[in-house]
């Protein structure tokens, strides 16, 4: 749950607290960091992830 306003980091839209939205975990030197992506972004990366043509 955000409890403050985030940027999609893919396209920047604002994704608000209380709205839907995606976490990607990644690994940065410092050790897990987790990426927030809007809805649409999270949609469009299974896809990807999935091998879908888009
Ligand atoms: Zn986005």
């Amino acid at each position: 749950m955000l409890r403050r306003p985030h940027d999609c980091v893919r396209c920047d839209a604002t994704i608000d607290p209380g709205e839907e939205y995606g976490a990607v975990d990644v690994l940065d030197p410092e050790g897990d960091l987790a990426v927030l992506l809007c809805v649409d972004c999270a949609r469009d990366l299974r896809a990807f992830l999935d091998g879908e043509p888009s």
